[in-house]
């Protein structure tokens, strides 16, 4: 580890080696995570039609006030029978097609109600209550671009505008194998040197929100011949993502050995903590990344350095980490040396303040469960004080 690569160095080596992956069409419904290769167009206007937002009346605005003949009820999924007659009113529900003819919609709570005729006695703005055609998108434009990471609001929005379908890049497929002889399965018991493995399944966790098609491969004993198994196997994926094995022990085996199987190592050593160790390399088209093996060095390895590379393959716009801002609570030293990622509580009481958690060693992974954020510390001189803002991962 002769030079640590900044963080952003080693951002950009990553990136530059994804490739973009085919695409495929896909059902909206399964598109959650994935990325948008090709412009959804709008099937629709969206309103479809003039509607109502309110439960009320459609009216003339001149026709009112007054007491106005209810010429029939506009229910929400039926057309209006016809025009709306000159001096009359139409019953209609939030949702309802307002008739050809009404400029307004009065709400219930400003009508009254007498069944063959409502009583309405204040005046009403053109226009209001009335949601336009196309007010929301027009047919043909664009509603979610190429290069979008399609989440909730995505989704949504695609089906509101009548897509059932939408192009994306294939999923990255991910093989996730954890490396060392000391780990054992949750639900068996440990012997004496033993903890539990819990890295495949947190590191699935983290990548299968960026769209991953993760397989969780078998535990790997520190042995050159097991090792060489699994990883050529890992090999066959998009994208390998080991856990362990990359630092300086003499059973760190994973790059040795990735190294024997053709792999072309990009870098090793992030000046990053934690998670200094990280090693890149390709081969042919296929990433891999050695993430440390202390759990929370692999949290933070598949957040800020495997992610972006999974959205890059699948041609997002913008694969680098997505920081949000907040203010810390707490004075934070910065490390001459390393970026630093520190867990921390995003509050919601108190707008967008940053309490780091107690217990920061990159084993303390009990801990972390404490966290809902990675707040950034940037390398450098002296403290950020507190109040001071700072940038954060969300962890969803
Ligand atoms: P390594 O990177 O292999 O040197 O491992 C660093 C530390 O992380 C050691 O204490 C390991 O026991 C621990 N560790 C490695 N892999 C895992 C894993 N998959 N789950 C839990 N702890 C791990
Ligand atoms: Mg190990």
């Amino acid at each position: 580890m002769a030079e640590l690569l900044t963080l952003d160095e080693a951002l950009e080596r990553i990136l530059g080696h994804a490739r973009p992956l085919p695409q495929e069409t896909v059902v909206v419904e399964d598109a959650v995570g994935r990325v948008l290769v090709e412009p959804a167009l709008a099937h629709v206007d969206l309103p479809p039609f003039p509607s109502s937002a309110m439960d009320g009346f459609a009216v003339r605005a001149s026709d009112v006030p007054g007491e106005l003949p209810i010429a029939y009820r506009v229910a929400a999924g039926s057309p209006a029978p016809g025009p709306l007659p000159t001096g009359a009113a139409a019953g209609i529900a939030t949702g309802g097609a307002v008739p050809a003819g009404a400029e307004a919609v009065v709400p219930v709570e400003a009508a009254d109600d007498r069944g063959a005729s409502v009583v309405i006695r204040g005046p009403v703005e053109h226009g209001q209550h009335v949601r336009p055609q196309g007010g929301d998108v027009r047919a043909g434009t664009a509603v979610v671009s190429a290069g979008s990471w399609l989440r909730a609001a995505q989704i949504g929005s695609l089906a509101a505008s009548g897509l059932a379908e939408v192009v994306c890049a294939a999923r990255p497929k991910v093989a996730v194998i954890a490396t060392g002889s000391e780990l054992r399965a949750p639900g068996t018991e440990l012997a004496a040197g033993q903890i539990y493995e819990s890295n495949r399944a947190m590191i699935a966790a983290v990548l299968a929100q960026a769209g991953a098609d993760v397989e969780v491969m078998p535990v790997v004993a520190d042995d050159p011949a097991a090792h060489r198994a699994a990883l050529a196997d890992g090999l066959e994926a998009d994208v390998l993502v080991t856990s362990g094995g990359v630092s300086m022990g003499e059973l760190d085996l994973v790059r040795q050995t990735e190294a024997e199987l053709g792999v072309e190592e990009i870098f090793w050593g992030v000046a990053v903590k934690p998670g200094k160790p990280l090693s890149f390399g390709v081969r042919g088209a296929t990433l891999v990344f050695g993430l440390p093996g202390n759990p929370v060095s692999s949290l933070v390895g598949s957040l800020v350095f495997v992610t972006p590379a999974l959205l890059a393959l699948q041609g997002a716009a913008s694969p680098l980490p997505r920081y949000a801002v907040g203010t810390t609570s707490v004075s934070l030293r910065r490390n001459a040396h390393r970026d630093e990622f520190v867990r921390a509580v995003h509050s919601r009481d108190e707008d967008g303040v940053l309490e780091p958690i107690r217990g920061q060693e990159s084993h303390m992974i009990a801990r972390a469960a404490a966290a809902d954020a990675i707040l950034h510390v940037p390398r450098g001189d002296g403290e950020i004080a507190a109040g001071s803002p700072v940038r954060f991962l969300p962890l969803t």
